[in-house]
């Protein structure tokens, strides 16, 4: 019955590209002549667009003989039609939408974030269309699977609003009722009755009865083709459905009794179905052709089957499975089965079909109705190009784009060179209104990634370590430490005690450091516990705590400067966007610019250090209580030098009861003259001590320095006795300076700064000279001195009246 085409020994395989559409021309499939129909359907599609319902009305009598006010379909006929359907078909579509729904689910793709250069991302996220409309054919082939194929994946993809359109029936005017029973059974509630053409324009460009839609799915004739063809970029569609068709590929071993049923069953589908068995084994083909003419006997639609059979259809014979599936691939079938020894492996190679049926076992009529495959696939060798019906077909990606300035910087020299080459000035300039200069900033900065070989954070590039020059200068006072080291009765304590914990370094230490926190809290006074206490290696790892738990990427951390170079620092590393305020010409804070930069920022933290580094200048008690009622975030006031102060009374611990999100940091670095030691902390609410223990690293405090702490706090009385001497000559120095017609901040700490000079440089330099060194520190032209012994401070005094005179 079928026709044979005998290819054995005529493809070449791998088949060279110019040759597979010469193949494919030599294969049977019957023409659908969409660009003849779409001169028909213009006039249809153009008088919907302009005329909307009103022509959808005249259309609906002319094509489907019945006159329709609106073709809405009440609700009422949905849930009718449902209660009416044989409970068998019923079932059979719940577990078809169960199947469809399943894979439909699995396959919406996730969001997938990739990043192109440190700081540079492109994000692709799936959004789905609004409003998708499915078209339904009626009359003869009125198929309610395809009203699951079509609206099961839109509702998977997450689209919100599906419409259904599908052919009115006459005389009731009411789409077939499987169909409407099939939306009703999908939760589908907007039904308009309309077919042909005029329901793609319909769904294309909406009317008063149906809004319009984003996307266009579903079957039809080639009418149907050609309004969906009119209406692309106004809409998007499906695939054009042409006549259905199948490629069997076949070897010895498949049953000749399943080939032949299932080319009977596609070619029951449509006179112009093609099918086309490519088979290895002239045996085969024979036991094939025997098998339809016994099967096409009792088939019900004997008639168009045996058209399409006898018409656009052949058995093909190859050489072997390699131009098997040659010829498969060149034809490009809607249907792909497999029925051969190997079919896994077969099936694994094929590179063009709408969907594959892999064994014995796999007819196309499951994938039909109930593989969870969907039914809605590319024919006329569009397979191709294009695959079949999916959640893809109701989604689109959008790429979202992510860039630090970094890493425009890195981008910025290919950006000008592309936007050279193509005259495209205005694009370079956008990326140079950002990174100023002509690349040279950029690339200085990849360099100091690349040329260390490193792949480093892009914000990190560049920078330079932090510290003070470490120079063996016979007289150091240039980092704030405390002069006088610990007296001789500590020192032996210490020993003692670091010689009981070395017993037990074989174990982690207190992680809580809950015996030092007890220590800390009475040191305090204010009243405050140990659990509102937490202890770090120096204040610098308490503030990189606390940027770690309530700043990061994303957040903003506002500071008055000059201040405190680490706090900008650890906020970058943290991630955190660090905004240095100015303070005023006498290093004092406008209360009034200070709280409208924090209505303007609304920072995650505040910071604010008093007395600060390195002014020495200190914050009044009711700035910080402004700040504190102002800020959106956590507060946190920095009182390393605390002890140092005029007016000891004057530290925000006493705001801690009132303000649950202040933080007050502290440190014996300073006034405990155990810098060496590495010892900081800080006060506030309980709460803010729980969110450390996220970030802090396990067993972070040694027991030593536990030890050596809580050995100093012992003794707090006496180190603190260095702290007065260190006031006194602090007061003195200054006046000194002073006097000396030099520019001397009131100090609350153990430095002054002092200034200003033309050249600050060649002062220090000067200084360093004499055997004095001391920093940089503060503006230009300011130069900060700590507070040394009293041989220290005449040495730095001799050295300076050297220097200036
Ligand atoms: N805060 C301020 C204001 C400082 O000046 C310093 C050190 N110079 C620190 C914190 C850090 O001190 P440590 O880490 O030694 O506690």
């Amino acid at each position: 019955m079928l026709n044979r085409i005998d290819l054995r020994g005529k493809v070449a395989v791998p088949l060279a590209s110019p040759d597979v559409r010469q193949l494919a021309e030599m294969l049977p499939r019957a023409e659908l002549d969409v660009e003849a129909a779409t001169s028909a359907v213009r006039p249809v599609c153009e008088d919907v667009r302009q005329r909307g319902a009103e022509a959808i009305r005249e259309h609906t009598r002319r094509f489907d003989g019945v006159d329709l006010p609106t073709t809405v379909v009440p609700r009422q006929a949905l849930t009718d039609a449902l209660a009416g359907l044989d409970p068998r078909v019923t079932a059979a579509l719940r577990e078809a939408a169960r199947r469809v729904r399943l894979v439909a689910a699995a396959t919406v793709p996730g969001q997938s974030v990739t990043y192109v250069a440190d700081g540079s991302s492109v994000t692709e996220r799936y959004v789905p269309v609004r409003r998708a409309g499915v078209y339904v054919p009626g009359g003869l082939a009125a198929y309610p699977s395809s009203v699951v194929m079509n609206v099961v994946p839109a509702q998977a993809a997450g689209v919100g609003e599906i419409v259904v359109a599908s052919p009115p029936q006459a005389p009731g005017g009411l789409p077939h009722p499987a169909i409407l029973a099939a939306c009703e059974l999908l939760g589908v509630t907007e039904v308009h009755a309309v077919g042909g053409a005029q329901a793609i324009a319909m769904l294309g460009y909406g009317t008063s009865d149906c809004a319009a839609v984003d996307t266009i799915t579903g079957p039809g004739n080639v009418y149907v083709a050609a309004a969906k063809r009119l209406l692309l970029g106004v809409v998007s569609t499906d695939g054009e459905a042409g006549p259905t068709e199948v490629a069997i590929i076949a070897d010895g071993s498949a049953d000749a009794a399943y080939v032949a049923a299932d080319l009977i069953a596609q070619a029951e589908h449509d006179p112009l179905a093609a099918c086309l068995l490519i088979t290895t084994a002239p045996g085969l083909a024979d036991r094939v052709d025997v098998e339809l003419a016994k099967q096409l006997a009792t088939t019900r639609h004997a008639a168009r089957v045996k058209e399409a059979l006898t018409g656009q259809s052949a058995c093909v014979l190859v050489g072997g499975t390699g131009a098997a599936l040659a010829v498969a691939d060149a034809w490009a079938p809607e249907h792909l089965e497999i029925q051969a020894a190997d079919a896994s492996d077969l099936a694994s190679r094929v590179r063009n079909a709408g969907a594959i049926f892999v064994g014995p076992y796999a007819p196309v009529s499951l994938g039909d109705y109930l593989a969870g495959s969907n039914h809605v696939l590319p024919t006329g060798g569009t397979a191709r190009h294009t695959g079949g019906l999916s959640v893809l077909t109701f989604l689109r990606g959008m790429h979202v784009v992510d860039c630090t300035r970094e890493a425009l910087a890195d981008a910025a020299p290919h950006i000008d060179a592309l936007g050279a080459a193509e005259d495209l000035d205005a694009h370079v300039r956008a990326v140079r209104a950002r990174i100023p200069g002509s690349g040279a900033g950029a690339g200085d900065s990849t360099a100091a990634g690349v040329v260390a070989g490193l792949p480093l954070r892009h914000d990190l590039r560049g920078r330079a370590p932090y510290g003070a020059p470490q120079i063996d200068a016979p007289v150091r006072l240039n980092t704030n430490e405390n002069p006088f080291g610990p007296p001789t009765a500590l020192v032996g304590e210490i020993s003692e005690a670091a010689a009981a914990e070395a017993a037990a370094l074989n174990r982690y230490p207190d992680r809580d450091a809950l015996g030092l926190r007890r220590d800390l809290a009475s040191y305090l006074g204010h009243g405050l516990k140990p659990s509102q206490i937490w202890a770090a290696n120096g204040s610098n790892e308490i503030i990189q705590q606390i940027l770690q738990a309530f700043g990061g990427p994303g957040r903003t951390a506002l500071g008055f400067e000059p201040s405190y170079s680490m706090h900008p620092i650890i906020a970058q590393t943290t991630g955190t966007r660090w905004i240095g305020a100015a303070r005023e010409t006498d290093f004092g804070i406008d209360p009034d610019g200070a709280l409208a930069e924090i209505t303007e920022i609304r920072p995650d933290l505040v910071f604010l250090t008093s007395p600060n580094n390195p002014t020495g200048t200190s914050a009044p008690l009711r700035l910080i209580e402004q700040l504190c009622v102002a800020a959106p975030g956590m507060v946190v006031v920095d009182e390393a030098y605390a002890e140092f102060a005029r007016d000891r009374q004057a530290t925000a611990l006493a705001l801690l009861p009132r303000f649950a999100r202040l933080v007050v940091v502290r440190t014996m670095s300073k006034a405990f003259a155990l810098a060496g030691a590495r010892v900081g902390y800080l006060a506030a609410a309980p709460a803010v001590v729980d969110a450390l223990q996220l970030v802090r690293l396990p067993y972070h405090l040694s027991a030593l320095t536990q030890a050596a702490a809580r050995a100093a706090l012992a003794r707090s009385e006496e180190l603190l006795a260095t702290v007065a001497a260190i006031r006194a000559e602090r007061d003195e120095l200054a006046g000194w300076l002073r006097a000396r017609g030099l520019t001397v901040p009131d100090s609350d700490a153990n430095f002054v700064l002092f200034g200003t000079f033309s050249d600050r440089r060649v002062i220090w330099q000067a200084l360093l000279d004499k055997g004095v060194l001391i920093r940089e520190a503060g503006p230009p032209g300011w130069l900060r001195v700590t507070i040394g012994t009293p041989l220290e401070m005449k040495a730095f005094r001799d050295a300076i009246e050297a220097v200036l005179s």
